[in-house]
């Protein structure tokens, strides 16, 4: 009697979970509720299962025994459908066959020929594989998921894994009662199988929510921090990395330069061509740079047709690459060619300078000062200027 009521309680706690689930997918975005209802659809199995555990007498009807087996057995294969869908990976169509497997030894290993020991060998296999393959995906994550959530529903497989395989060695190594059955309290292990049973369902439903609401917050960073238009980093993000560049360049007394890049009578692309054509131009000098700049240089969209990018030693030669690597990639668009050129101002950090936005202005000048000799150049700011002097920029 003891594990029916075990399976009662955990069969209650399963249905809640879930619940809370359903309940919490209607205000996930579009793209995480699949995933979302799929993984709530194995809780219900799970639950299900054990609600049929939990009604049935003393020793369950071999039948029952195949139905819950079955819905134990597409649940967890609903555990790595939604982690699939979560993760963006392939669903593979392998996974099916420790199900037909696993279901189909329950019912011939209890309905037509009864061997207890061959039924737990098979269906501990089937669960082990479904557990190990959503094992594999927690564990082999893209890079931008690094939450403990996921870490924590990890260790949850891991250990529902390794629990499953020694309830099966215990039910094969060591003597069992005459009366036994799965779901009597017979057997010590017959009373923690319930409990652990739980575990996936119930800590593992809470650890997924965790996860969506990790990938949500992980979604609005990602909004505030970027351009939405060149999926460069913006304003926000550069002036926040520049500052602590700031700090810890003066500590290490290692160079930081700043340059600013304007592209050239922009208006008149947009005036000519329209807008979306512009947004094109927009991407394809945010690409040029982006991809010119190298690893170790920042490079954010500041504004309108503004880029900046944070250098880590004197601009002068490679401000000049990056000029020229616009002028000789025009943008073709819908089947036009459009010449675009840049003008930049440049600023390494000299003594004068208190802060970024110090730097930044002396960049903003020697910009200025490009713009007013006649575009398409490079004009780097003295860095033994004063911040607040005149600029005095020098031509590249
Ligand atoms: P200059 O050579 O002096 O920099 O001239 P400019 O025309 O490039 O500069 P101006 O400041 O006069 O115009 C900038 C234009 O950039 C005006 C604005 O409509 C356009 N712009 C700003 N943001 C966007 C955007 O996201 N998409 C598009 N298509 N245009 C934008
Ligand atoms: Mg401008
Ligand atoms: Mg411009």
């Amino acid at each position: 009697m003891v594990s029916e009521y075990l399976f009662a309680i955990v069969a209650t706690m399963m249905l809640s979970n879930g619940l809370v689930l359903a309940i919490m997918s209607r205000d996930l975005p579009d793209n995480l509720r699949p995933a979302a209802h799929t993984w709530q659809a194995g809780t219900f199995l799970i639950a299900i299962g054990c609600g049929l555990f939990a009604i049935a007498s003393e020793r369950p009807p071999p039948m029952l025994l195949v139905i819950v087996n079955t819905a134990f057995l597409i649940g967890l294969l609903a555990y790595n459908r939604a982690l699939a869908k979560f993760y963006g990976f392939k669903a593979s169509n392998w996974l099916y066959l420790p199900i037909a497997v696993g279901a189909f030894s329950v019912f011939w290993f209890s309905m037509v020929d009864e061997n207890f020991q061959a039924r737990i060998i098979i269906i501990t296999i089937a669960w082990c594989w479904l557990m190990l393959a959503s094992i594999r995906i927690l564990a082999r994550p893209p890079r931008a998921d690094d939450s403990i959530s996921r870490r924590v529903l990890l260790i949850i497989f891991m250990i529902m894994a390794v629990f499953t395989a020694l309830r099966a060695s215990v039910f094969l190594f060591s003597p069992l009662p005459t009366d036994f059955s799965v779901t009597t309290g017979a057997s010590t292990v017959n009373v923690v199988t319930p409990i652990f049973m739980a575990v996936l369902p119930v800590l593992g439903t809470t650890s997924f929510i965790l996860l969506c609401s990790d990938r949500i917050r992980l979604q609005w960073e990602h909004a505030a921090s970027t351009d939405y238009l060149t999926g460069l980093p913006n304003r926000r993000t550069l002036t926040q990395r520049a500052e602590q560049l700031f700090k810890t360049a003066g500590q290490a007394g290692a160079g930081l330069s700043v340059a600013i890049f304007d592209i050239d009578s922009f208006k008149k692309i947009n005036d000519t061509h329209g807008h979306d054509v512009g947004d094109r131009a927009l991407q394809h000098v945010a690409d040029i740079l982006s991809t010119h700049a190298g690893n170790r240089t920042m490079v954010a969209r500041s504004g309108g047709e503004e880029f900046v990018m944070l250098l880590d030693g004197p601009p002068e030669q490679r401000l000049e690459g990056l000029r020229k690597a616009v002028e000789d990639a025009p943008c073709k668009t819908d089947g036009k060619v459009l010449p675009l050129t840049v003008s930049v101002g440049g600023a390494s950090r000299g003594p004068s300078d208190a802060d970024f936005s110090g730097l930044l202005r002396r960049a903003d000048r020697a910009l200025y000062a490009a713009k007013s000799l006649g575009r398409n150049r490079v004009e780097v700011s003295d860095p033994q200027e004063d911040g607040l002097a005149a600029a005095g920029p020098r031509a590249v």
